[in-house]
């Protein structure tokens, strides 16, 4: 039987939910990321465990992500799995009152609301982590790339202080240009 994934196993029961803590985890993978058209994110393999401690309408939410995503080393082109691992706390507000707006910490739901979503929240928070730019070496992993390039490249840089001055410089400076 075909496994059908849907956003609907992100729904955390909100009116069923007595007070108290919660325990949720998820393993997000590729099917995962695939709900959402413009990840960036196609294979991963990363648990989160979510615990919720309810007091009425109040939702106190720790989720704790670890894990690897995958992406492509910028030197060998070879996809790589990136460790990373996220704790962010969140607060969920039920509340009827117009003045009670959503921030970065605060999700304002009301009372009508049956379930909760995660899976938006989930897939933003790991994307913080997707990497501008990822070598295999930084990930603690072989590179099949000889290309050493930019390695050179930059130790020249870092020791060009140090670097004995070159005399046709020195030539230069002597020299009067008015
Ligand atoms: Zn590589």
């Amino acid at each position: 039987m075909k496994v059908h994934h849907s956003f609907a196993a992100y729904d955390i029961p909100l009116q069923a939910m007595p007070n108290g803590n919660h325990q949720y985890s998820y393993v997000l993978g590729g099917d995962f990321f695939g709900l959402f058209e413009t990840s960036i994110i196609k294979k991963a393999h990363i648990k989160v465990d979510l615990d919720i401690h309810r007091q009425g309408s109040r939702l106190d939410c720790y989720f704790r992500a670890q894990g690897t995503l995958q992406v492509g080393c910028a030197r060998c082109l070879e996809p790589l799995d990136w460790p990373m691992q996220d704790n962010s706390h969140l607060v969920v507000q039920i509340s009827d009152t117009d003045s009670e707006n959503d921030s970065d910490e605060i999700v304002v739901l009301r009372s009508g609301d049956i379930v909760w979503n995660v899976a938006q929240f989930m897939y933003e928070s790991i994307h913080l982590h997707y990497p501008l730019r990822a070598v295999c070496q930084e990930a603690a992993l072989p590179c099949s790339s000889t290309d050493l390039w930019s390695d050179q490249n930059l130790l020249t840089f870092q020791t060009s202080d140090n670097a004995p001055t070159d005399p046709r410089w020195d030539t230069l400076k002597q020299v009067n240009f008015q």
